[in-house]
């Protein structure tokens, strides 16, 4: 019998956030399953590709575009974003400054790309390094929860790319909210 019939869907979707808050760990470890402290910022925008066999009928390519080197401007391209359908954006739990440029982040964002419908693109917030916790959290932090429904974001996950926690639950809730927008 021919094969059953299989949709195949290409995803681009950003990584962004302030430098060393763990976008690249992040990527590594959903990508391949490993982790390192040090991952040298190569200069310019790195690619990772994330084959998901989704469902019986349904193959996803997730192309995580990482930065390297430009998120100390806090801002990026219009041509960086262009034509991406999510984003994950990303703080680190202990360093106070990173979880304040999460909303410029989320700006910068929904400023220069839209989904084909007009509307955002759906951002997962990613407030990493959670096995840290311990050595100190931001105390300031607010409850993630209301913070994310009242900021646009359609899922919130304390993650580590350290431990592998939530890495792959964030990853499924962006793909969910990409797969029903359209
Ligand atoms: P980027 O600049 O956002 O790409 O950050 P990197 O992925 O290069 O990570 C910066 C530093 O934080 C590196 O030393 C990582 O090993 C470390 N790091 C990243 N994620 C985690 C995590 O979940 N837990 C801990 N403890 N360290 C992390
Ligand atoms: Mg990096």
């Amino acid at each position: 019998p021919p094969p059953p019939q299989q949709k195949e869907y290409l995803f681009k979707v950003l990584v962004i956030g302030d430098l060393g808050v763990g976008k690249t760990s992040f990527i590594k470890r959903y990508v391949h399953q490993i982790f390192s402290q040090h991952y040298r910022a190569t200069i310019g925008v790195d690619f990772a590709l994330k084959v998901l066999s989704w469902d019986e009928h349904t193959v996803i390519r997730l192309q995580l575009w990482d930065i390297a080197g430009q998120e100390r401007y806090g801002n990026m391209t219009r041509v960086y974003y262009r034509e991406a359908v999510g984003a994950f954006i990303v703080f680190d739990v202990t360093r106070a400054s990173t979880f304040e440029a999460v909303l410029k982040w989320k700006a910068d964002l929904d400023s220069k790309v839209t989904l084909s419908n007009g509307k955002p693109v759906p951002a997962v917030l990613l407030a990493n390094k959670a096995d840290q916790v311990r050595e100190g959290l931001i105390p300031q932090l607010p409850r993630l929860e209301p913070f994310c429904k009242e900021h646009g974001f359609v899922g919130c996950f304390e993650t580590s790319a350290k431990e592998n926690t939530n890495i792959e639950e964030a990853a499924h809730c962006l793909v969910e909210n990409i797969l029903s927008q359209d």
